[in-house]
């Protein structure tokens, strides 16, 4: 029984680690509890370690561990760590259910002589539903998530195309803006990724879940996968529960088990009978426990897709939201028609006069030139033009274009 504890505590406090790591980063998370665990958890006891370690390393072990190479190769593996546990934890419980509770739900409903044909459920949904579970967390893991090309430049007709699906807004992507890091030219909404070392069309974040970025062309995958676990979990749930409710209507029960009712019959059935039903009665407990998690997670992107945001323009949002609080936004729109230009308001010289820079690169602004200068203090004051509506957005999301 000491190992049901245990195994239950175990990834309950694994996945708690997990969540901290995973996202307490996210901008979505921050000033939340989530994003100052991952404070103390990564940057306060994780890097002091860290570095006690390669002082240790550098004196002791000439730099073994923590040479650059050595950095590189332990970044590699440590990325494998999560989706390899993933796929080991899923595919273990599968095989628990296949050789347990699966068997013991047919021989119970062979018992209770209702005639229900499994075959129907195990072809038509307990199947398809393992193999897109695998078939999309394969996908998300190992496609390219939109790699800009650093050595092949998108030509001129590749461009006009990236353009049109990528337009800029002038607000939080700018024209002719490089990365630092690779040199090429940045389309709008894409973003250097710092574990991946590489700019992204359309980025989401790096998970870590997947070892790769959820991006332009990985974000369908990732989505159909959190649908698909979302999925297993409640449909893992049901299945668990009816095999130790049909055990408990059909099979003799021991005493102690008999003599109970409500929930403390499931539990001490899980506890104090076979193997089986403590298979089960884990299955169950853990579906229940990852699913509002899991659930949660998948509420946000379709969240995001409704705005019409990625993860890593919700930051970007969030300065906009501050300007706006502070009254510092405005927007300058030339009488000519030609594309407006976002400001901040810098400072008012002694005689009153309003001193603005442009947002792209904080440069001075004049606006004395012929045009209207309006105020920014509110969401109705501004469009995101990659808001389409949440059909549009979501296609987009699911059939990425070719550029090259
Ligand atoms: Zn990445
Ligand atoms: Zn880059």
């Amino acid at each position: 029984m000491l190992t049901f504890y245990l195994l239950v505590t175990l990834v309950i406090f694994l996945t708690l680690i997990l969540l901290i790591v995973l996202i307490g980063d996210l901008p979505n998370y921050r000033g939340t509890i989530l994003h100052r665990s991952h404070i103390i958890l990564v940057d306060e006891i994780f890097n002091e370690f860290a570095k006690k370690f390669e002082i240790i390393d550098k004196n002791y072990l000439n730099g073994f561990f923590t040479s650059k190479q050595s950095k590189r190769r332990i970044r590699w593996i440590s990325g494998w760590i999560i989706p390899v546990f993933y796929l080991a934890v899923f595919t273990k419980f599968l095989q628990f259910f296949f050789t347990l509770t699966f068997p013991q739900i047919l021989k119970l409903e062979k018992l209770s002589k209702t005639g229900f044909d499994w075959s129907i459920r195990l072809n038509f949904v307990i199947i398809p539903a393992i193999a897109i579970n695998y078939l999309s967390f394969l996908l998300a893991v190992l496609s390219d998530p939109g790699y800009i090309d650093t050595k092949k430049p998108y030509d001129r007709t590749q461009y006009v195309k990236l353009l049109e699906e990528f337009p800029f807004d002038g607000l939080l992507f700018f024209k002719d803006k490089s990365c630092s890091t690779c040199k090429v030219i940045k389309p709008a909404r894409s973003k250097h990724c710092g574990s991946c070392d590489r700019c992204i069309l359309m980025f989401d974040h790096h998970c870590i879940w997947l070892n790769n970025d959820v991006a332009y062309y990985t974000f369908r995958w990732f989505f159909i996968f959190l649908c698909s676990v979302c999925f297993v979990f409640i449909y893992g749930a049901y299945l668990s529960y009816y095999s130790l409710m049909m055990y408990i209507k059909l099979e003799k029960l021991p005493k102690i088990v008999e003599t109970s009712s409500g929930v403390t019959k499931y539990w001490r059935l899980i506890k104090n009978s076979t193997f089986t039903n403590e298979i089960s009665g884990i299955m169950f407990l853990l579906c229940i426990l990852l699913f509002p998690l899991v659930g949660f997670f998948l509420g946000e992107t379709i969240w995001s897709v409704y705005l019409g945001v990625t993860t890593n323009e919700t930051a970007k949002w969030d300065h906009i939201h501050n300007f706006m609080e502070f009254k510092v936004l405005y927007q300058f729109l030339p009488n000519d028609n030609s594309p407006s230009t976002f400001l901040l308001l810098k400072e008012k010289t002694a005689d009153g006069k309003p001193l603005f820079i442009t947002i792209n690169d904080r440069l001075p602004f004049n606006t004395t030139a012929a045009g209207n200068l309006k105020g920014i203090n509110d969401w109705d004051d501004l469009a995101n033009i990659y808001d389409k509506g949440f059909w549009s957005n979501l296609e987009q999301k699911l059939f990425p274009k070719k550029f090259n």
